[in-house]
């Protein structure tokens, strides 16, 4: 599997408040930064997504008398989990992971920026009708298939990928550039959803292996 002009690779939140010792830290969410800088010398594309919010975020629990992180909370536009505060805007758990090396990413979409409404998806809020503007980006660009690494799994790697599919891409996550938070099962049902929307699931050893000899199918 060669990635070509057509595919991108979408790296998603790989910033330091979901990293080990960070306000929203996904288990071993640092290993993944030397797999996707070695996935992402094999695009000539990459897209980076930021989650990005305002102080007073609606899905931070500390902005809702009595709440505690995650619990579950009735909003406008449905269920929201509330978090810990994370990646408040211009803060350094905000940034990204010092150790990515992906200084060729030609984009950021920077998401949650909107007090009132979060953003797990790169592409589409969570009311559902918000869009980011990438896909629009993405089709300008000819692109077709949308690989996808990150954080987390079963949240915002999911949603992007589910989102990619329902606007028209092919979509493949790549299972051991990401990992998950995995709260009351999300992975598990995550995994079906993806396999239910026509997401593939690969391991990164697909698209990094050697070129196959001329001779051999690959
Ligand atoms: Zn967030």
């Amino acid at each position: 599997m060669r990635p070509g002009p057509d595919d991108c690779l979408l790296v998603i939140d790989v910033q330091n408040d979901f990293m080990p010792g960070g306000a929203l830290a996904v288990p071993h969410g640092d290993e993944i930064v030397p797999v996707v800088n070695r996935l992402a010398r094999v695009f000539s594309h990459v897209v980076l997504t930021q989650d990005w919010h305002p102080a007073d975020h609606v899905s931070f629990a500390a902005n809702h008398a009595g709440a505690e992180p995650f619990q579950m909370l009735a909003l406008p536009y449905g269920q929201q989990v509330l978090w810990p505060v994370h990646c408040v805007q211009g803060t350094a758990g905000a940034a990204f992971h010092a150790g990515l090396d992906v200084s060729h990413a030609r984009m950021v979409i920077r998401k949650g920026h909107h007090a009132g409404v979060d953003s797990y998806s790169a592409f589409l809020e969570a009311d559902r009708s918000t869009r980011t503007g990438l896909a629009g980006y993405l089709r300008e660009h000819g692109v077709k298939r949308v690989f996808l690494a990150g954080l987390a799994t079963d949240y915002c790697v999911a949603w992007s990928a589910l989102d990619a599919r329902a606007a028209g891409f092919e979509a493949v996550v790549i299972e051991d550039a990401c990992r998950a938070i995995d709260l009351n099962g999300s992975l598990a049902q995550a995994w079906q959803d993806l396999a239910a929307a026509g997401v593939e699931r690969i391991q990164s050893a697909r698209l990094l292996q050697p070129k196959a000899e001329p001779n051999q199918p690959n």
